[in-house]
């Protein structure tokens, strides 16, 4: 088997200067770096690296997708597999942005990174970049996270913890799979093929995300709408539930053409807007149920479905189909 992987940094490679900050090094000692995390990694696979980027992870931007996504379908026919390594503050964010660019793809895309730098001899970079490269090497496709004993769709993992190794949570959805003594797959993932892949980059930046709390002045989500902004994630409580006060954000923002996605401030569930009047009211505005996408998937997909569509109806029945996954919607549409 034959992968590629996409070298963009994080704390996987990163090193503590002389006051304990960690930070990228030069980019030829990250890659090193990397490469000597596990020296027998080539008796499971044969391996290429291509640099993407040497960043902390906070640093990343669409562009940065845009270049993984372009990298990804330039090199498609000459690999089996590809393994991004990644930091893991927004590797979430990553993972579900190229699952809606790299459509229908035939093979797999691992993101993996590490919680302690790999130098360190308490390190989770080694087990976290052996398994990523073994998941690679089996019959599944598709864009994951594979990090401590979880395998995870693209599109339903968040960041759980700054601390714990196993950093990440599978939102409202089974996991892909797991690694134990062996790595065991669940029965409806997708396994390769030789389709086409279809390349779908492009991601509008202009957009916000704004978490209402008891008290926010209504003027402060008005001034967003001002900014020029694009498209917005509302956090609503519970199944979705907007207070009265701010309606008239969401009617400003029908007036704007500004679509309005609204999701749960709750870690796990779903929005079920029609089940309180609170709800209800946003809803008959014109908002766009996020139903039990999480934010990482709301928010892409929306960068995503602004590039891809025009108005409000368009960029809704985008943010309704779905694509890989990352939506549950069951009859619960309207
Ligand atoms: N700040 C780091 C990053 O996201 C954290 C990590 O890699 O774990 O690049």
């Amino acid at each position: 088997m034959k992968l590629l992987i996409l070298f963009c940094g994080g704390t996987l490679v990163m090193e503590q200067d002389r006051d304990g900050v960690l930070v990228a090094p030069p980019h030829e000692r990250a890659v090193r770096n990397l490469l000597t995390i596990e020296p027998k990694l080539s008796q499971v696979a044969e391996l290429a690296v291509t640099y993407i980027d040497n960043i902390d992870s906070t640093n990343i931007n669409p562009s940065h997708w845009d270049k993984i996504a372009r990298t990804i379908s330039e090199e498609y026919n000459k690999y089996d597999g590809f393994i991004i390594t990644h930091g893991t503050d927004t590797m979430a964010y990553t993972s579900s942005a190229l699952s809606f660019a790299l459509q229908n793809i035939g093979k797999p895309v691992i993101l993996t990174g590490s919680q302690i730098p790999g130098s360190k001899i308490e390190t989770d970079a080694r087990r976290n970049l052996i398994n990523a490269v073994r998941v690679a090497t089996h019959d599944i496709a598709g864009v994951m996270i594979v990090f401590y004993e979880r395998i995870i769709w693209g599109t339903r993992a968040s960041k759980v913890s700054e601390s714990k190794l196993n950093a990440f949570q599978s939102l409202n959805w089974d996991l892909l799979g797991e690694i134990r003594i062996d790595i065991r797959f669940s029965d409806n993932h997708f396994r390769r093929h030789d389709g086409k892949l279809n390349l779908q980059t492009g991601y509008e930046q202009n957009i916000a995300v704004a978490t209402f709390v008891p008290g926010t002045p209504t003027r402060v989500l008005l001034q967003l709408l001002e900014s020029g902004i694009k498209g917005l994630v509302l956090r609503g409580y519970g199944s979705g539930n907007v207070g009265y006060e701010y309606l008239d954000v969401l009617r400003e923002a029908g007036k704007q053409n500004i679509p309005v996605v609204v999701n749960t401030q709750c870690m796990e569930g779903a929005t079920l807007m029609h089940l309180y009047d609170v709800g209800k009211k946003a809803l008959d505005l014109g908002v766009i149920q996020g139903f039990d996408m999480g934010i990482e998937t709301c928010v892409t997909k929306l960068m995503w479905a602004l590039k891809h569509a025009d108005g409000v109806d368009a960029v809704r029945e985008i943010m309704h189909t779905n694509y890989c996954n990352e939506i549950n919607i069951e009859g619960k549409l309207y």
